[in-house]
């Protein structure tokens, strides 16, 4: 029997550079081996967009057409909605019993999220919402509505894992063995930072290179990108380790490309501009296959669908099954 990966991702957005490498490489790793459920999460979404539904709507159909393009195989993975399984709101509510207000106040992926936020949720999270704090215990109930075992995450997801694990040991205590604890893998590259230094590249935070960039957009983006402030003149030696364009480059290009640009930059023997267009070139290159699956799925719009559709049957037949369990052990099952 294979095991089971869970993992979901927000329609906040297009796809970035954060995503592929933070996650994306291995969801392609691991749809070969695993019974793969992969949720558009647009519940989650709506918890600080509930004010932009269109937003969320468009975004749903958007990121599906990315993950296509990076190149899952929807004969492996289940693409499926998440607001179509309400089994998983269900479950939400019993589990938000199982965790105290405290607790989500001081996870660390919540807090950081809320100070970014200050337009919705107050300087301090004041205005924050009931919905907004309490969507790691909904996140624990995606995972294990389908008994996830296996959960591919970028950096940013570990406090919210945690949090899922703690709910898990509480209601097995509780109600009796029932639900796995799932483990989370980690990309090689586990966070990827944004083009303005910060530590993690973010969809809503106006930081990222989008997989759907096209060329003029991704030459403005590199062309302002952070160099290191010291460098001033084309032969002026530099520190590439403070440099968002070394960063990328060490990303996106050939380790043997990388090691020289390393080595010039420290020397003084290249300028900002020659990196940055090498970069641009890179990136493109790098997304060209990508651009041209998209333009399949953009042409073909009924076969997003149906892949949507036939993933969120197969999604809901295991999240039925598995609820009968959870309410069985719960003595819910009248
Ligand atoms: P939002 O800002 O709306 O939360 P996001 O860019 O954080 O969007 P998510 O949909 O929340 O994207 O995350 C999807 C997956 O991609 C998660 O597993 C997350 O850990 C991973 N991920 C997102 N950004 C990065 C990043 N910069 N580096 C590594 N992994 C990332
Ligand atoms: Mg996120």
């Amino acid at each position: 029997m294979k095991k089971t990966i869970l993992t979901g991702l927000r329609p906040t957005g297009n796809l970035h550079l954060g995503h592929l490498f933070g996650a994306g490489h291995n969801y392609i790793k691991l749809q070969n081996d695993y019974d793969f459920y992969l949720e558009i999460a647009d519940v989650q979404a709506l918890t600080d967009n509930f004010n932009n539904p269109d937003k969320i709507r468009k975004n749903v159909i958007e990121i599906t057409i990315d993950l296509l393009s990076i190149g899952l195989d929807p004969t492996k993975v289940n693409f499926f909605i998440q607001s179509k399984i309400p089994e998983i709101s269900e479950l939400t509510v019993y589990y938000s019993n199982l965790v105290t207000v405290a607790r989500l106040e001081r996870n660390p992926t919540v807090k950081a999220e809320i100070s970014q936020k200050k337009e919705l949720f107050g300087n301090d999270g004041e205005s924050i919402t009931y919905g907004f704090l309490g969507y790691p215990v909904s996140q624990a109930a995606d995972i294990t509505a389908f008994n996830g075992e296996v959960v591919p995450v970028g950096e940013d997801q570990l406090p919210l894992l945690e949090q899922c694990r703690e709910i898990v040991r509480k209601f097995n205590f509780i109600y009796g063995e029932t639900l796995k604890e799932p483990q989370a893998i980690l990309s090689e590259t586990k966070r990827v930072k944004g083009l303005d230094g910060n530590d993690k590249m973010g969809k809503s935070l106006g930081n990222a290179i989008f997989l759907n960039d096209d060329d003029e957009t991704i030459k403005k983006k590199i062309m302002g990108a952070i160099t290191d402030p010291a460098k001033i003149k084309k032969d002026d030696k530099a520190n590439p380790d403070i440099c968002m364009v070394y960063y990328y480059h060490n990303l996106i290009n050939k380790k043997e490309n990388t090691k020289n640009i390393c080595n010039e930059c420290k020397k003084g023997a290249r300028g900002c501009v020659q990196c940055k267009k090498e970069l641009i070139e890179a990136i493109n290159t790098f997304l060209t296959p990508i651009r041209e699956k998209r333009k399949y799925y953009e042409n073909n719009p009924e076969i997003v669908k149906k892949i949507l559709d036939t993933g969120t049957k197969k999604a809901k037949e295991k999240a039925e099954e598995q609820m009968k369990k959870i309410k069985s052990a719960m003595k819910i099952n009248y």
